[in-house]
């Protein structure tokens, strides 16, 4: 694709006042800051008043829909590096260099303004340009577009967990805790609307007859959803999910006590997660972290496991698309008699009477009426 480069008009964040603005340039001016940085930039304010207040920017325009900025500031790529974003805490990013080094940097002003509806301008698994200084600091000079993203909602906002993750971990235990498939069918939705690639993973399989998983875990294979059975204990399966992560960010999720921090050690010993531990989402009062951690692979790759990441919400999903995530459902909803058929109470519903028949599977159309009827509320 042809870069746009040219000049971009580009709005302040809404809900900036003209006044606070004001005194932020004065005291820019007064410390000789303002202009200098608006010569480097490339930048020009003008236009008064809080509508009519744009901005001009040297940069690529660039796709917004994933919470990103509309704009790519041009940057000086022999003085800047490239790195990926492994946390936030305030205002401070820990990013880490392509060489593996992790710099703690801050943000370049101008993509604060730049940002228009967001409460973080950085999130975890950004991918971003940074201006080093001095031994392990930078600044965070560029983000660029993001291919995925996932929230989760909180007092109605919506709150970025963590961006460019393009594998979901949904674990599952065979055993101790005993299996939720219905739970498996919800991160499936999640990583549908999410547009990530989804692994099915059964732990514990150990203390199973594994055989007694294959009806299960047919109906998923037949889906096109890769399954794992593997055991964290045994290291049974360890060495071919350790091949689907490698190269990939992936967020694991699965209830506490599946087995995911094991998992995780057997994959990568360095990491080095306490395993058993009560996880804070149990922790009542206890005011949970929300924010996500990228953890690098020995073997290449990422893993996001944060306690936040485990109810991350489903956004902005209204019932009607609930059945357009189901793979194995969706292909009868054009044979239904009503056009806004739901497939719960309707008489003549096609989904219904595949079930009816034996052609779909009848945990899974439970699946899709609860998640449907969760997602009405
Ligand atoms: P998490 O809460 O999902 O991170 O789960 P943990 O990794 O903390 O494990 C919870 C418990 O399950 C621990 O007591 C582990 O020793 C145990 N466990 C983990 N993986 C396996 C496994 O493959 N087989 C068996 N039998 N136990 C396991
Ligand atoms: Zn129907």
């Amino acid at each position: 694709m042809a870069k746009r480069q040219n000049k971009i008009r580009t709005e302040f964040r809404k809900n900036r006042t003209p006044k606070a603005r004001a005194k932020e340039v004065a005291r820019g001016y007064l410390r000789g800051e303002e202009h200098q940085d608006a010569q480097q930039r490339d930048e020009r304010v003008s236009g008064k008043g809080e509508l009519t207040r744009k901005r001009t920017v040297v940069g690529e325009a660039a796709d917004v829909e994933r919470g990103g900025l509309g704009v790519l500031p041009d940057i000086d790529k022999t003085q800047c590096l490239f790195g990926r974003v492994l946390s936030v805490f305030g205002l401070t990013s820990a990013v880490q260099a392509d060489d593996g080094r992790v710099f703690h940097c801050s943000t370049r002003r101008i993509l604060k303004t730049l940002s228009t509806d967001q409460r973080h301008v950085v999130a975890a698994g950004d991918r971003v340009w940074f201006l080093p200084g001095g031994d392990d600091e930078g600044v965070i000079e560029r983000i660029e577009p993001r291919t995925h993203l996932l929230c989760r909602t909180s007092k109605r906002r919506q709150h970025i967990l963590v961006t460019n993750v393009d594998q979901l971990l949904i674990v599952g235990s065979a055993a101790e805790p005993y299996l939720k498939p219905n739970l498996i069918d919800r991160f499936l939705l999640c990583a549908e609307q999410g547009r990530m690639r989804p692994l099915i993973i059964i732990n514990k399989v150990d203390l199973i007859e594994p055989a007694d998983l294959m009806p299960l875990s047919g109906v998923y294979a037949r889906m096109g959803y890769a399954v794992h059975l593997v055991s964290a204990a045994t290291g049974a399966g360890i060495a071919a999910l350790r091949r689907a992560l490698q190269g990939h960010a992936s967020a694991v999720v699965g209830q506490s006590g599946v087995g995911k921090s094991s998992l995780l050690n057997a994959i990568d010993p360095q990491l080095r997660l306490k395993v058993g531990a009560i996880s804070e989402e149990n922790q009542k009062g206890k005011h949970t972290t929300t924010t996500a951690r990228l953890s690098p692979l020995a073997p290449g790759g990422y893993v996001v496991d944060t306690p936040g990441i485990r109810q991350f919400q489903l956004w902005d999903t209204i019932p009607a698309e609930v059945i357009g995530f189901f793979r194995d459902l969706r292909p009868y909803v054009n044979l239904c008699r009503f056009p806004n058929c739901s497939h719960t109470h309707e008489a003549e519903c096609a989904i219904k009477n595949a079930v009816a028949d034996g052609r779909l599977d009848a945990r899974r159309y439970e699946s899709y009426c609860q998640l449907a009827a969760g997602v009405l509320e």
